[in-house]
């Protein structure tokens, strides 16, 4: 949620700008994390001695590969969600807008279930800057 707060004090683009530097550096450690495993399983099959190291490596690499897919993903989602949803409904201006009020409760309409599942129901109220037209990105 403090990475929402974001958006507030540096305004949409760096803030998406920031969120996808981040879930692609969480790529990046997954894909280290699937070289680290795979280099497990190869030390494990080379000799009996190192076969310890080799467990250590692939199960090290199976969690981290495993947290950073999902960090990468519910990074890139909630970017990908509220990014579709920047344009302004009225004048179509791309990322010109405060926010108003933001919220991790669900909206008394619903709100989206899959970012429910990843943060508690993200939603933001937006007024343009140019127009004044105001509408809700969740
Ligand atoms: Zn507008």
């Amino acid at each position: 949620m403090a990475s929402l707060d974001r958006i507030r004090t540096d305004g949409f683009r760096r803030w998406y700008e920031r969120q996808l530097i981040d879930c692609h550096a969480w790529l990046v450690s997954w894909f280290l994390s699937v070289i680290a495993l795979a280099s497990g399983v190869e030390v494990s099959a080379a000799s009996a001695g190192w076969r310890l190291s080799g467990a250590l490596l692939v199960l090290g690499g199976s969690v981290l590969a495993f947290y950073s897919w999902k960090r990468y993903r519910v990074l890139l989602d909630i970017a990908e969600r509220l990014g579709a949803q920047a344009t302004c409904p009225a004048c179509r201006a791309y990322a010109k807008f405060s926010v108003q009020s933001s919220g991790p409760a669900p909206l008394p309409d619903g709100g989206d279930p899959t970012l429910e599942n990843h943060g508690g129901g993200i939603w933001l109220r937006a007024r343009c800057r140019k127009c004044g037209e105001e509408w809700v990105l969740r």
